[in-house]
């Protein structure tokens, strides 16, 4: 990794020094710049003693002139990871239709009724449905997948699936550790998610999305879906890593890390501003600004929400999405800011996880042997 350099020379073109992300010096002009000043914001000098540690663990980073095919890794990445998405969301679309088709007799329409019937549901009131509907969706979504992960983290059982734990060390979660990340947690969902999905709302209806209308295509769902994704990625990384800034880190970022093992609920277990800032807006803003029909925005929040949990869950299940990069960044605080790693790439902040045993076991786990036995760590070194 790293030690070949290929793509253009933009130095010689240029006659500039460009490093790492910032060959999207000819695309867009600002990123440079951003690029170059977060790196600066972003020196580890005045952090704490598990970043100095970092800073250490860090040594080994290959120096930035080496970094020169990131910009290709990440367009790559983007490409591989929105399009494995897609095939999924294909995948899961025609098989759910066509066993309600099957066993329900549900016609092609089935799911323009289902949302029919929602709207029904909420008196057929734009405003019921947009905001309590929205929030009863989002909450429902939440609690449910992490029901079951709450009762194996304290419970241990079922037994067979604690092969799965990533960091293996942690043991059962304490009754006392589990009720303080859910007081957090449904403090944030009141006092954040309540008026967030209100002034989103608002927002929505001035910008004309739709919600009793026609549902929109499959396509066009599908597209909205790698825009959101995208959008997210920008906002969330960024976002994230500004979080991170020394000067700030302790007052507001530091308690979603009080997590080096983190579990499904504390995805959202966060100081109420980096909720606002790291897990509402990015998630928000991109069917806000495709004027998309709310139902379109409930699957992508249904979708945000469960991939947030998995990636905080501390389990790697076979079938279900990796979760060891987010797990990494628990670990080791400055490395995968991202949540699709496609600036992680481009910024060059996963170099010391593309060196650790965690980059080996982030895959798709198909079979049911746990990657931690398939790439066991190294008896010389001390676990990643
Ligand atoms: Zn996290
Ligand atoms: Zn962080």
């Amino acid at each position: 990794m790293g030690e070949v350099i290929t793509g253009v020379d933009w130095q010689g073109v240029t006659g500039v020094d460009w490093q790492g992300g910032d060959y999207w010096c000819g695309l867009m002009g600002w990123l440079p710049v951003w690029n170059v000043r977060l790196e600066k914001m972003l020196e580890t000098k005045n952090m704490s003693s598990e970043e100095l540690q970092q800073e250490e663990d860090d040594q080994t980073q290959p120096p930035p002139k080496i970094r020169k095919n990131q910009l290709v890794d990440s367009i790559y990445k983007a490409l591989f990871v929105v399009g494995s998405g897609l095939l999924v969301i294909i995948a899961a679309r025609n098989s759910i239709t066509w066993h309600c088709q099957r066993f329900w007799g549900a016609s092609g329409d089935f799911w323009q009724r289902q949302w029919d019937k929602a709207y029904l549901l909420f008196g057929e009131n734009d405003a019921m449905i947009g905001i309590l509907g929205t929030l009863l969706w989002t909450m429902g979504v939440f609690w449910l997948a992490n029901l079951f992960l709450m009762v194996l983290d304290v419970t241990g059982q079922p037994s067979f699936l604690m092969k799965y734990k990533i960091q293996r060390n942690t043991g059962l979660l304490p009754l006392s550790k589990l009720w303080t990340a859910v007081r957090v947690v449904l403090f944030n969902q009141i006092f954040i998610n309540i008026p967030f999905v209100i002034i989103t709302f608002i927002l929505m209806s001035k910008r004309g999305c739709d919600i009793k209308g026609d549902l929109p295509t499959f396509q066009w769902v599908v597209f909205e879906l790698i825009i959101f994704s995208l959008v997210e990625e920008i906002c969330f990384y960024y976002s994230h890593r500004c979080l991170h800034h020394p000067r700030i880190y302790k007052y507001i970022h530091k308690c979603h890390h009080e997590w080096t093992s983190p579990i499904g609920i504390t995805s959202i277990y966060a100081h109420p501003l980096e909720h606002l800032l790291s897990n509402m807006i990015p998630p928000g803003l991109g069917p806000l600004l495709m004027g998309s029909h709310l139902a379109t925005g409930w699957m992508w929040f249904a979708l945000a929400l469960v991939s947030t949990t998995i990636a905080h869950c501390g389990y790697h299940f076979p079938l279900l999405p990796s979760p060891e990069a987010h797990d990494f960044h628990h670990l080791k605080f400055n490395q995968n800011y991202g949540v699709l790693g496609v600036l992680d790439r481009l910024h060059g902040t996963d170099m010391l996880f593309r060196k650790s045993r965690a980059y080996q076991r982030h895959i798709l786990l198909t079979g049911l042997t746990p990657v931690s036995q398939q790439f066991p760590d190294s008896p010389s070194k001390k676990p990643q």
